[in-house]
């Protein structure tokens, strides 16, 4: 199976991309990053991902990942990374199930409003012809 020839995203680098997204030196260098993560969590169980963070020098995104991948569960460490709204403990996507109920139902909201202002414009147009704006 042959790859595609990109740009390694990290280091720039020509590479042929077989699935990995970032060269063979790049991959290594994540895997050993993963490799460092995990071991610092099992040593320091309950560590804040912040903390794995500054301890390990990986980038916040990497530990998202991992968790995601359920990498710390492996080791028997229930490990979580806070919404990014309230802070609440979440182990998948950006936001807690609290916040992204919120967050849906302010984008249907804001979605019902711009169907109602533009039929409230129509309604607008149509002035003189019968119609009449409902209002509450
Ligand atoms: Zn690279
Ligand atoms: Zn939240």
């Amino acid at each position: 199976m042959a790859g595609k020839i990109k740009n390694c995203p990290m280091c720039g680098k020509l590479f042929n991309d077989m699935g990995n997204k970032v060269c063979m030196d790049c991959y290594e260098q994540i895997q050993k990053k993963e490799q460092e993560v995990v071991s610092f969590v099992r040593e320091n169980r309950g560590a804040k991902v912040p903390e794995i963070c500054e301890a390990t020098g990986a980038p916040i995104g990497m530990i998202k990942k991992m968790i995601r991948e359920g990498r710390f569960e492996q080791i028997g460490v229930k490990m979580t990374y806070p919404c990014e709204k309230c802070g609440a403990p979440i182990i998948s996507g950006k936001l807690c199930q609290q916040c992204e109920e919120k967050a849906r139902t302010e984008l249907q909201k804001q979605a019902a409003l711009q169907t109602a202002a533009r039929q409230l414009a129509k309604t607008d147009q149509n002035r003189g012809q019968g119609f009449r704006s409902k209002e509450r």
